[in-house]
């Protein structure tokens, strides 16, 4: 997603603002760097933002939004593309430290969120476990352990396919089952922008579909 787009909003008069931004978390484990990218969709009453990353993210979550000017309490909506932890994990501490902030999800994606169902990496994580070789196996259980230990947040609301927001200057939610069986993608009504989750990964010139690994050319 490209950052720093501008939108046009009709007022009194036309007042310019931002349609969204691209916020970048970095984590550092081992000396291996991962970069993660919540979205902020900005709306006429909400300020969405789509995931939040890893468990214990708040203070990064802070600091970015504060590098790009954007107020924490500002924030609505907490859109969850799926379970996975990466994208979900901060959303407890998040919603504690600003209790307006209304989260959401898909239907499907809900109770593994809410902490009604075992999350689905987890279960998939403890079949293979036992199939770990036996040098694997001590990373196998502290993978598990990480999985268990992600704080479940409760929804305060569903989306379907084709639910229409006026965030991001319009958008629409667009289910892309696969990576997750209720995984959910936000595209931009004007095609400004698509926020994909783990639907799919951008490589130089080509789209590659995180679960069948099938690569598209752009
Ligand atoms: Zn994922």
């Amino acid at each position: 997603m490209r950052t720093g787009a501008e939108g046009t909003l009709p007022g009194r008069r036309e007042i310019v603002r931002r349609a969204y931004a691209v916020l970048d978390l970095t984590y550092v484990n081992d000396g291996w760097e991962q970069h993660l990218h919540p979205a902020v969709l900005f709306g006429g009453e909400d300020v969405a933002l789509i995931d939040c990353g890893y468990p214990g993210s708040l203070a990064l979550l802070e600091a970015e939004l504060a590098r790009r000017g954007i107020r924490p309490e500002r924030i609505t909506r907490l859109l969850l593309t799926h379970q996975d932890d990466d994208h979900m994990g901060a959303a407890a501490e998040l919603k504690a430290r600003y209790p307006g902030i209304q989260v959401m999800a898909s239907r499907e994606e809900a109770p593994y969120i809410s902490g009604a169902l075992k999350n689905l990496r987890l279960q998939q994580a403890e079949r293979m476990q036992e199939r770990l070789p036996a040098e694997q196996k001590a990373f196998g259980i502290q993978f598990c352990e990480r999985l268990r230990k992600v704080p479940p947040v409760p929804l305060d609301g569903l989306v379907s396919g084709g639910d229409i927001f006026d965030w991001g200057g319009g958008c629409e939610i667009v289910a892309t089952p696969g990576h997750t069986p209720g995984h959910i993608s936000v595209r931009a009504l004007d095609g400004a922008f698509v926020v994909t989750g783990d639907a799919a990964v951008t490589a130089p010139r080509t789209v590659i579909d995180f679960y069948t690994r099938r690569r598209y050319n752009k």
